[in-house]
């Protein structure tokens, strides 16, 4: 049986790529982005009244991850990436259907627009339903995960003399809080758990229009290098 949806609006993220985007939305934010809304769904009806809500349920497409044949067992990058978990264990991009949900706070609310932040979503994202949030129904107090137990450990950023002044530059140019989007992705060391870097190995992501560029003087340490246009 094969039902078909479409998408009610995409995503203009701060994310141009999959690597270095937070595990799960509320991670960073500073990560901003706007929901673009297609017709007939721009006109500002059928989000009227939408504003009375601090944070919406986004239900979208893992659009640069579907797959023809449905995976049962993923390997999550949070363990390491060498144990296998049922699909529907795990909140793994790779995975029937291709959907994900993220709860995201609303910014502002313009006809055909969302403002967001704290998001985890790709540039392009297709979003597939939007909803408020309920927190009486949707925050669960005594639930629990012994899996995802708590949120990434966070490793301290530093900036080398010349990044700070860049970043700072870039941020004013596009009017995004782009130092504490780097410092708050960075934080959660977005290199694979199993990857042990040398000091010498430079590692790069593009957020907006930027390339920031950075390496691991130690271990658990990152200096960001450059920020940089792309
Ligand atoms: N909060 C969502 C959920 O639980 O369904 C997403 C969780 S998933 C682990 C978050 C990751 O999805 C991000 O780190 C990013 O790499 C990836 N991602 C985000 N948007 C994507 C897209 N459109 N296509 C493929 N991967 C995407």
């Amino acid at each position: 049986m094969h039902y078909s949806v479409s998408p009610v609006g995409f995503v203009r993220s701060c994310f141009k790529e999959k690597f270095a985007i937070p595990r799960q939305p509320q991670l960073a934010p500073a990560a901003r982005g706007v929901l673009e809304l297609v017709p007939p769904f721009d006109t500002g009806d059928a989000v009227a009244g939408l504003e009375q809500s601090s944070h919406v349920w986004l239900l979208f497409l893992f659009h640069q991850a579907l797959e023809d044949k449905p995976r049962l067992k993923v390997r999550p990058p949070r363990l390491g990436g060498n144990t296998s978990m049922g699909v529907f264990a795990t909140r793994a991009t790779h995975r029937p259907n291709g959907i994900g949900q993220s709860v995201v706070r609303l910014e502002k609310v313009e006809p055909g627009r969302l403002l967001l932040s704290g998001i985890d979503l790709l540039d392009g994202t297709p979003v597939l339903d939007i909803k408020p949030y309920v927190p009486y129904a949707d925050s669960v107090a005594e639930a629990s995960n012994t899996m995802a137990s708590a949120p990434p450990t966070a490793i301290d950023v530093e900036w080398s003399e010349s990044a700070l002044p860049q970043a700072h530059s870039h941020a004013q140019r596009l009017g995004e809080p782009l130092v504490e989007l780097i410092e708050q992705c960075l934080a959660q060391d977005p290199r694979p758990a199993y990857q042990v870097p040398p000091a010498e190995r430079v590692y790069g992501v593009k957020f907006w229009d930027v390339q920031v560029r950075w390496h691991y003087p130690q271990p658990e340490r990152i200096r960001v290098l450059e920020v940089v246009a792309d």
